[in-house]
């Protein structure tokens, strides 16, 4: 009789707790993901679907080689878990715990509907590196600012000595159970098939995931606490879409770069800088399990009658980075080529978006969440309320990003902006952030590169002017 295995967000072989206790229960395996449909949990969006077709794809790869298969299945699994559990007489369900409250309920529910029947259902841990509400604060509850929470909970960190790799063999079950082909699934976009960029930049997937983690080791993590504000530099890690698709755990991620301060081979800032940036994607998911509506309802409730404008045209220069600041262009078309964007350049970009146009950072948000390929959550939302000023533990509204100082600041040499936006390759650096200034004679033609759809001052003061209203 077989356990099932329930992947979902932990489409890997290694350091899989679930796995792990199923191969070890000596019975044989079945491994089952559900394409999650008619369930309150927030629908995926098109670059994440992108991402989750090439992932599923290679996970079924890597167990074919094992002499098994991932059996693929869409709708509700409160539905699907039963049937199938039926159909083939599973004694035992294994899966790894998550925490948003609509994938929890479904969790639990389920766990209820088959417990009742008879079969053994078994969370694990392995989407974070500490259960949320484990470490509290003195006074008991939940963390509301960063630098508390990482103090209190970094001492227990350490490399662990228990990481399990992948099996080196899985005993399947054997018996036809039937499964849809992932083409039917849909996730790949087509009418237009506008993937090629990512497909450039990502190999999804435990081996492209296990591929980055060693080349940022290698190069990368030493330059990190002083690279990692530079987008061109290529400093940090790039591994938030493998651990948004649980290709490679993040208790590895963490055990490997703690090994490599251990050993010499790395500063103990870089890594200490590294870990706390890790520490931040916790901090997120620790505040999503208490405060289940942070994509949708502003941390601080002062801000819920926030005189936010409506200006689509505006809206949509953004997205398509027109809108004249160079830097804020070249990461909103990094984002629209790749599905990726970096972390400085989210922070100006949003920052833009929510002061500069005093649009409502939940369309940001919305945005993001459709063309990231990393798009959590827990981290997405909170990025959005860190930076709009209206979260836990965020920048204050009045601290304006300056997207011309920012961007002469951290791309001074200019190869980002020269990569996303060749229009305004041929400026000479010191005109680059700032092109409205260039001679004539040099300035991009107003039809190919806009001039700045709001004066920098101007948007900062109105910005500042509707914080004060508030108040
Ligand atoms: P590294 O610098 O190498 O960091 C290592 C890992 O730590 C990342 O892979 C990520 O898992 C985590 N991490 C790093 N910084 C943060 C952070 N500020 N918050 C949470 N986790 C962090 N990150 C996402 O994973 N998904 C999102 O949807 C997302 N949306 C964001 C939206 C906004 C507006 C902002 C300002 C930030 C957002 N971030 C998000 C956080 C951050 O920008 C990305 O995690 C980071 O750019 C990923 O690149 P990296 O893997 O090279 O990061």
């Amino acid at each position: 009789v077989p356990v099932i295995v329930w992947f979902r967000d932990d489409l890997r072989l290694a350091d899989h707790p679930a796995l792990d206790a199923a191969v070890t229960s000596g019975q044989p395996v079945l491994c089952l993901f559900v394409l999650e449909e008619d369930t309150e949990r927030r629908p995926l969006g098109g670059a994440s679907r992108w991402w989750l077709d090439k992932s599923l794809a290679s996970l079924d790869r890597d167990l074919n080689r094992l002499g098994g298969q991932l059996i693929l299945r869409r709708g509700d699994p409160r539905r699907i878990l039963p049937e199938v559990a039926a159909s083939v007489g599973a004694t035992a369900l294994h899966f790894n715990r998550r925490y948003d409250q609509a994938g929890s309920d479904v969790d639990d529910t389920l766990t209820a509907m088959l417990r009742q029947r008879g079969v053994a259902v078994v969370s694990h841990a392995a989407w974070l590196l500490f259960e949320p509400g484990a470490i509290q604060t003195k006074t008991g509850g939940p963390f509301r600012v960063f630098t508390p929470f990482w103090r209190a909970h970094r001492p227990h960190l350490a490399p662990k000595a228990q990481l399990r790799r992948r099996p080196e063999t899985i005993a399947f079950f054997k018996t036809a159970v039937a499964s849809e082909p992932l083409a039917s699934f849909d996730l790949h976009p087509t009418r237009p098939d506008w993937s090629a960029g990512l497909a450039e930049s990502w190999t999804p997937g435990e081996a492209g995931a296990k591929a980055r983690l060693v080349a940022f080791l290698d190069d990368g993590l030493s330059r990190y606490a002083a690279e990692r504000d530079v987008p061109a530099a290529g400093a940090s890690s790039r591994l938030s879409p493998h651990l948004r698709f649980g290709e490679i755990a993040v208790a590895r991620v963490a055990h490997e770069v703690m090994k490599a301060q251990d050993s010499g081979s790395t500063p103990v800032e870089a890594a200490e800088k590294f870990l706390a940036e890790v520490g931040w994607r916790e901090f997120a998911w620790h505040l999503l399990s208490v405060f289940p509506d942070l994509a949708t309802r502003n941390f601080q409730t002062g801000f819920e009658r926030f005189a936010w404008q409506e200006d689509a045209v505006a809206l949509s220069a953004w997205t398509t980075g027109h809108t004249g600041y160079p830097i804020v262009d070249a990461g909103m078309r990094e984002l629209w080529q790749t599905g990726s964007m970096h972390n400085r350049v989210r922070m100006i970009t949003a920052s833009f978006l929510v002061k500069h146009l005093l649009i409502h950072w939940r369309l940001g948000e919305q945005w993001f969440w459709d063309t990231l390929v990393d798009a959590d959550l827990a981290s997405n939302p909170f990025g959005w309320q860190w930076v709009a000023g209206t979260g836990a533990d965020a920048a204050p509204y009045f601290r304006v990003f300056n997207p011309i100082t920012q961007g002469e600041k951290f791309d001074p040499g200019g190869g980002y902006v020269r990569r996303f936006v060749p229009e305004l390759a041929q400026l000479p650096d010191r005109l680059l952030h700032r092109p409205w200034e260039a001679p004539p004679l040099l300035r991009p033609d107003p039809l190919l590169y806009p001039p700045p759809i709001v004066d920098h001052d101007e948007g900062r003061k109105r910005a500042l002017a509707a914080f004060a209203e508030r108040r």
